[in-house]
């Protein structure tokens, strides 16, 4: 698809993705042509052929990129079952009870809606952690996923999920609950990324080889054999890790060692890996996340919806550990968009900053309001995730990077007031008008809606399946 040129004009602020000094720029002009940022400044004079993109009142911010999430769920929001439920209970009465439902036309229509959610909030880049594959499921999900992202324009990395061990008796189970074996799980990563893993710069789509929870998904001496594979295909790790103190526990009984002790000693660590959640983590923990490089996929939403606990993001970042923003399924967050995971962060680790623990019950003076800045949070999520991904080019919001950017107008009574509009999007909640959202220099949101997408038709439809779902 030919690019087209344009010229965005006065925004009020404009944040980079950068860290520290870096996190603002003082232009508000950005030229974006053949895909990239090609200029920015003050003052900057339209070029012939160019779009003008009259950004007044508006704040422009890098592209959320979002490192974890499993769109299926996308239509398992709020079930009842699991509602008031914790991460084991809940996994067995929400997304296992219902995965037997996931035909291809339900998966489309769930990663449709799930992508959307997120581009309304200034998403351009989605990984997803797709963990529903059984032996003979009769139709690819992985051409299903990168197909639906293709058709709304988004960056998308498929974190190719998937289990050789189920938690319970294999006896009897149906076929949507059965492993696949470790050689075709292998295989099938090694075809997907044959046909979607790219390289920089600026990739559309990426792979990476996820087993589902390395501590219950694989057997013990498959991590070596699965962690070389991915190296030899030239892909990045990712699993979910330490979300409940009930992963600690099973580590301890079933490897006498904690989890990311028995990531290291199978190789699952290094700068080609990340987790998600990391909730539960020892100090001798952190210092391997930090001597390694190893990444965090944050999710405090969904660690929160679950009474997971809150993970130390910030005092990882301080260590240098490689942290970024993820959503997790929608079925363990009613608010899957990087907006509403953005000011939760912001505000959840001030309340915890600041909350009494058990050796101080009466709490200890004031503290806790600097423990996480909007800029940090800003960083976490669109820097910080696109390296994480391996996304080379894209991320920062700078001269030479991918165009992939949002520009809200902050025209809602909760922004009117702000002195400093900049910080609106992530410290006032909620989504403020998406003005425009660019992916590699095309448009693919203009006010609050994406072209060619019949809303009202997603809507029946998402309804129909619920109707559907919820009778299994
Ligand atoms: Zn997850």
């Amino acid at each position: 698809m030919k690019h087209d040129s344009f010229l965005l004009r006065n925004a009020q602020a404009v944040l980079t993705g950068k860290a520290g000094a870096e996190a603002r720029s003082s232009a508000c002009d950005i030229r974006v042509a053949g895909g990239t940022i090609t200029e920015m400044g003050r003052g900057l004079k339209p070029k012939e052929g160019e779009r003008v993109l009259d950004a007044t009142d508006c704040v422009v911010y890098p592209g959320w990129v979002n490192t974890h999430h499993h769109l299926f769920q996308s239509l398992l929001k709020g079930v009842p079952a699991g509602i008031d439920q914790t991460l084991t209970p809940w996994l067995k009465s929400v997304p296992y009870a219902h995965r037997g439902g996931f035909d291809e036309a339900a998966l489309r229509l769930a990663a449709r809606v799930g992508m959307v959610e997120l581009l309304l909030s200034g998403s351009t880049t989605v990984a997803d952690h797709h963990y529903v594959y059984y032996p003979n499921m009769g139709f690819d999900p992985s051409a299903a996923l990168f197909d639906e992202a293709e058709q709304l324009g988004l960056r998308f990395m498929l974190l190719r999920g998937g289990a050789t061990q189920t938690r319970d008796a294999e006896a009897g189970a149906p076929a949507h609950l059965r492993p696949e074996k470790l050689d075709d799980m292998v295989s099938d990563v090694a075809r997907a990324t044959a046909r979607w893993h790219r390289n920089g710069p600026r990739p559309m789509t990426r792979v990476a080889m996820s087993p589902t929870t390395i501590t219950i998904s694989l057997r013990t001496e498959e991590l070596r054999p699965v962690a070389r594979a991915a190296r030899e295909l030239g892909i990045p790790l990712h699993s979910h890790l330490s979300e409940t103190v009930s992963y600690i526990e099973h580590c301890r009984e079933a490897f006498d060692c904690l989890p990311l002790e028995y990531a290291e000693r199978h190789e699952w660590v290094g700068p080609d890996v990340w987790f998600a959640h990391l909730v539960h983590l020892s100090e001798a923990e952190r210092a391997i996340l930090a001597r390694t490089g190893t990444g965090m996929a944050h999710c405090p939403q969904s660690n929160g919806r679950l009474g997971s606990g809150v993970a130390p993001a910030p005092d990882l970042a301080r260590r240098g550990v490689p942290v970024s923003l993820g959503v997790d399924g929608a079925a363990s967050n009613e608010a899957a968009d990087m907006l509403s995971e953005a000011h939760q962060c912001w505000l959840m680790h001030r309340a915890h900053a600041g909350a009494a623990s058990r050796a101080r019950p009466e709490g200890r003076g004031e503290e806790g309001a600097d423990i996480v800045t909007v800029e940090d949070v800003v960083h976490w999520g669109s820097v910080g995730g696109a390296r994480i991904l391996g996304f080379e080019g894209v991320g920062a919001l700078e001269v030479g990077a991918a165009a992939d950017f949002a520009v809200y107008r902050l025209d809602e009574p909760r922004y009117m007031g702000l002195h400093d509009p900049a910080i609106g999007p992530v410290v006032s909640g909620s989504r403020p008008h998406l003005k425009w959202l660019l992916v590699d220099g095309r448009i693919v949101v203009e006010d609050d809606a994406i072209p060619g997408l019949d809303m009202d038709r997603m809507r029946a439809e998402a309804r129909t399946a619920v109707k559907r779902l919820a009778g299994l």
